[in-house]
């Protein structure tokens, strides 16, 4: 065998060992939060397509108008010929809906982390993160080649003794979290992170991937905290909105300067038309239905309720089990009962801390909700 295989293979063995190896799963995803799998039909709980968008007629239909008048791919990167005019008519309603100055359109949610931190950080430069950060924000950190500090998860205390300890001999320094947690649903305080920077001279960057389209009317996690200073709104157009794509929402100055550096807009094709049209019309469907908006975080409510955990605070529940394999067999068990809950497992998240995480979708039906607490409540009891 050749070594390359060998390596591969042992890896691969020890990951199943451990039931840590994942395989992708053909899913075919159809309205209502359905999927089918393997032939079967199951209610998910594990999309992030939040309000149903990427399965609206309008939405499609703005996406297929977008491949008659301007084609399947852009062509080329940004700022060569692929910026698509649909391009700046959605960074304009994104600044709108973030209440900010401008923004920029990425390829994705990754690519925009992955873009922004080292455009504004480097050498001689800290970049404090989260500890429960997603995966791109450290990615980003990581590329900027600044000395990352990680601080505890939301624990403003400890960003504020980094920030003594670190910040005289820093030239810039960055903060980094999710405006809501991606595997714990959980919110930043960004009020209290954006005191701790303002008095620090550090430029906070929340991601809120999970708030756009879901929290405070669809303005996402910031506007629940209107005091603060966030001067990086990162977020993504592949969850609520139902397309494809990230973003970053800021100053001029900002956004002008990301247009210009970031290696991950200039050096990477441009969002792709279909994309940009389906998030347009997503937006509209957000601005015109508050009452939708608000429907994920209702039904999470009604789970954590009838499970009897703490009040969900976004669409996100987290129901931990403990080892992978553990979650592996839940996972299952729900699946026999027509629901697909994915089980989240080490690397994503903590060892010992693998779980069920539970995405709630405006399009759920109660009955199903009230079902599928029947089933998770055992496990939340056993909760360590
Ligand atoms: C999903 C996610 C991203 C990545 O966004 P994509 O558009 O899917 O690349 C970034 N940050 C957080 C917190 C996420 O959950």
């Amino acid at each position: 065998m050749h070594s390359l295989d060998t390596y591969a293979a042992d890896k691969i063995q020890r990951l199943e060992a451990a039931s840590l190896m994942r395989r992708l799963k053909p899913t075919q995803r159809t309205a209502g939060a359905f999927v089918e799998r393997d032939g079967r039909r199951l209610l998910s709980f594990s999309c992030n397509d939040y309000l149903g968008l990427s399965q609206h007629p309008a939405v499609k239909a703005a996406a297929q108008a977008a491949i008659e008048t301007y084609g399947a791919g852009s062509g080329a990167s940004r700022l060569v010929t692929g910026d698509t005019p649909l391009l700046s008519e959605l960074e304009a309603r994104l600044a709108r809906l973030k209440g900010t100055e401008a923004c920029v359109v990425f390829g994705s949610g990754y690519l925009a982390n992955t873009g922004v931190i080292p455009t504004f950080a480097g050498k001689g430069d800290i970049v404090l993160v989260d500890e429960l950060a997603h995966a791109c924000i450290w990615a980003g950190a990581q590329l900027s080649g600044a000395r990352i500090l990680p601080f505890a998860h939301n624990d403003t205390d400890h960003l504020a003794a980094l920030l003594a300890e670190h910040r005289a001999g820093a030239r810039h320094a960055i903060v980094a979290t999710d405006g809501v947690f991606s595997m714990d649903g959980d919110l930043a305080p960004l009020d209290w992170l954006s005191a701790v920077c303002e008095a620090n001279d550090a430029w906070l960057l929340s991601d809120d991937a999970h708030g756009v389209g879901v929290l405070a009317d669809g303005h996402g996690s910031a506007a629940l905290f209107p005091e603060a200073q966030i001067p990086f709104q990162m977020g993504t157009l592949s969850k609520a909105l139902g397309s494809y794509g990230g973003y970053l929402c800021g100053s001029q100055a900002v956004v002008d300067l990301l247009k210009t550096r970031a290696r991950t807009l200039v050096y990477t094709t441009g969002l792709p038309p279909a994309a940009a049209a389906a998030a347009l019309a997503a937006l509209d469907i957000i601005e015109a239905q508050s009452a939708l908006t608000a429907l994920p975080l209702a039904k999470a409510r009604a789970f954590t309720k009838a499970v009897g955990l703490p009040p969900a605070a976004s669409p996100i529940v987290p129901v931990i089990i403990g080892e992978a394999q553990d979650a592996l067999d839940a996972s299952r068990a729900l699946e026999a009962e027509g629901f697909l809950v994915v089980a989240i497992r080490p690397p994503t998240v903590a060892a010992g801390a693998a779980r069920l995480r539970i995405a709630f979708s405006a399009e759920h039906p109660d009955a199903e909700i009230a079902r599928l607490a029947q089933l998770v409540k055992p496990y939340v009891k056993g909760r360590p």
